[in-house]
């Protein structure tokens, strides 16, 4: 039998649960699935049978059809009723649900605590999100913020670049078609996403230039810097993508990509850093390494931000902290 399975955490967790079943902690989160998984190719490897599992990548181009297909089942499933006598199935337990899922396995005053925060952050205007959003690492955000591995002028353009503190955003870009507004980006002509109010924000402005400009000399910055984050993922053996953690925010917490580290250049990280950091052996100073690698690109994006200069003539040319 062959297994595709796209996540590296539950190939490991399985092969542990063979090889050692008492290490896990009562707090594992998904234990009894992992269980379940090595009970059922227990059960059949004593009828003979021989397995091998293949780590594949989910939701790319590459991803195996069969794959796409069981994913697809799986959701199928999720909205089948529960079996009549499902209390038989399962051994006398609890867990809280928030939006269907099991959000902590032991800690109810954690969960609590993600609650309340999630009512308050729901409350916010959608550029301050990432501050307080249940899918930020916001200890591992700030560790690497706030890294004496950064310069300080990269410190303080971080901060910046968080709360869109700058000069010379653009003005004027509100605008109305055929009953619909949005702001239009001066730059590639692209609408400016989660901007929706007539004030665009400079968290939004940011955000748009960081990661999603399509002006040649910009996306060319960005390709620089993902070129550097390919070299480093090369040695840590972890992909690495820079992208907006804007994107992943609305997504429920099992659709966050376990076995990819996003990186959101106002250095912002989701939460499922801090097991990619045990699993490959790398802290938040090590991710500001990283960033002190691309320092030069950053400094060249935040000087794009001023709408008076051109990008043209900023990429490329010398640039001094
Ligand atoms: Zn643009």
């Amino acid at each position: 039998m062959s297994v595709l399975c796209d996540s590296l955490c539950t190939i490991q967790q399985t092969d542990r649960g063979f090889h050692d079943p008492d290490s896990f902690s009562p707090g594992t989160a998904n234990l009894d699935l992992i269980r379940a998984c090595v009970a059922e190719l227990e059960a059949r490897r004593n009828r003979g049978q021989t397995y091998e599992i293949y780590k594949v990548k989910s939701h790319v181009p590459s991803t195996p059809q069969e794959h796409v297909y069981v994913d697809e089942l799986a959701k199928e499933a999720t909205s089948l009723p529960t079996p009549v006598d499902h209390l038989r199935l399962l051994s006398p337990s609890w867990c809280i649900l928030h939006h269907g899922l099991p959000v902590t396995d032991s800690d109810l005053s954690k969960t609590l605590l993600e609650l309340h925060v999630a009512k308050v952050s729901s409350d916010l205007p959608s550029f301050l999100k990432p501050l307080t959003a249940a899918h930020v690492e916001h200890k591992w955000t700030r560790q690497l913020s706030e890294s004496t591995k950064l310069r300080p002028s990269l410190r303080e353009m971080l901060c910046r670049f968080k709360f869109g503190a700058l000069k010379n955003k653009p003005k004027h870009t509100w605008t109305t078609q055929g009953g619909h507004s949005e702001h239009t980006c001066p730059r590639c002509k692209h609408r400016i996403t989660g901007a929706d109010t007539a004030h665009l924000n400079g968290a939004q402005w940011v955000d748009h230039i960081l990661h999603y400009c399509t002006v040649p000399a910009i996306q060319h910055l960005r390709d620089r810097i993902q070129d550097h984050c390919d070299n480093w993922s090369g040695s840590a053996d972890i992909d690495v993508r820079v992208q907006s953690v804007s994107e992943v925010l609305p997504l429920p917490a099992y659709q966050l990509p376990p076995d990819e580290l996003l990186l959101d250049l106002r250095g912002f990280l989701l939460r499922t850093v801090r097991r990619q950091g045990g699993e490959f052996d790398f802290l938040p100073d090590d991710l500001a390494a990283l960033f002190t690698k691309f320092n030069s690109e950053l400094i060249q994006l935040d000087r794009c931000l001023d709408i008076t200069l051109d990008p043209n003539h900023i990429v490329g040319a010398p640039s001094h902290a």
